[in-house]
């Protein structure tokens, strides 16, 4: 939570502290609810969510509107936040979201986190588009004590997933964890990728991918709440990864994310360090927001 409690810092100071402390001493009336509602745009808490936050204050007419505060937005982040990891393995995650968002960072942290649990990882660099982002890759297998499973640059990003897919199943290892493209310049394309991958890997497992986790920049804002949009159009985006965390005061992105894309956050990274991801509680997030 301390970890948490550093990561929302930004956010805390520059907006939400502000907002708890008129809520907590002034009465909720047409001024407070306009200097409320400034500030939750402010934090790029969106507009959809605002006006929604602000009409469930005043129905409540609440005696404590701090604490209702903090209710309305745990309910709002609250939806299946954790992983859906299936009986049998491998569990197989495709990480998607657009170059610069933090893709490679947070498949190496989570390699990590499922090293630490005692599993067995397989990291598959299917943006074959990008050396860089291979040699990434391979840098935080090595970190994460991944198995790294690549092609060369340019080679067909199916063909590596069968083959980080395939290595897991006979090797009996536990998680098969994709990193793709992400150029977003034409949907069409991202979409002929993104389902290339998937597919390929459907012919070993038939469930796969368990998780779609999109990676997201939360220093973008409203912006990236937009690239968002698009990929939900074209892969079914099953969780978000929301990064960067620790580098805005603009954390109320999470709650316009929740709102309005209406996929769940599952993970949150709060550093650039192989420990900086979180795995994402509504109600700590909430209470680390307006502590
Ligand atoms: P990709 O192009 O989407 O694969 O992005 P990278 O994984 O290469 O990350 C881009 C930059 O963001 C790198 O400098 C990372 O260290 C940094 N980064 C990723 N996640 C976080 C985070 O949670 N906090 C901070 N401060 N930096 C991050």
């Amino acid at each position: 939570f301390d970890k948490l409690k550093e990561g929302l810092k930004k956010s805390r100071e520059a907006f939400f502290n502000k907002i708890g402390q008129i809520l907590k001493t002034r009465r909720f009336d047409r001024e407070t609810r306009d200097e409320i509602e400034e500030l939750l745009i402010l934090a790029d808490v969106g507009v959809e969510a605002t006006e929604y936050i602000l009409e469930r204050l005043e129905e409540m007419k609440p005696e404590d509107a701090f604490g209702a505060l903090k209710e309305i937005l745990i309910e709002i982040l609250s939806k299946d936040n954790k992983l859906n990891i299936p009986d049998e393995k491998p569990f197989v995650i495709s990480m998607v979201g657009v170059n610069g968002s933090g893709k490679t960072t947070t498949c190496g942290k989570l390699a990590y986190m499922f090293r630490r649990e005692g599993k067995q990882v397989v990291l598959g660099a299917c943006d074959t588009f990008r050396a860089a982002a291979i040699d990434q890759l391979k840098i935080w297998a090595e970190r994460s004590g991944a198995t790294f499973i690549a092609h060369m640059e340019g080679a067909d990003a199916g063909a590596v997933a069968y083959d980080a897919v395939n290595h897991a199943i006979s090797k009996g290892k536990d998680v098969v964890i994709l990193d793709t493209a992400g150029r977003l310049h034409n949907k069409k394309h991202l979409m002929d990728e993104l389902q290339k991958v998937h597919r390929v890997v459907q012919k070993l497992v038939p469930a796969a991918p368990h998780e779609v986790l999109l990676v997201m920049d939360a220093v973008t804002g409203q912006n990236g709440l937009q690239q968002a949009k698009i990929f939900k159009e074209v892969v079914s985006v099953t969780g978000i990864v929301l990064t960067k965390l620790d580098g805005t005061a603009k954390g109320g992105i999470a709650i316009a994310i929740a709102k309005e894309l209406g996929i769940p956050i599952k993970f949150i990274g709060v550093g650039e360090g192989i420990e900086d991801l979180k795995p994402f509680d509504a109600k700590d997030f909430v209470e680390a927001l307006l502590a």
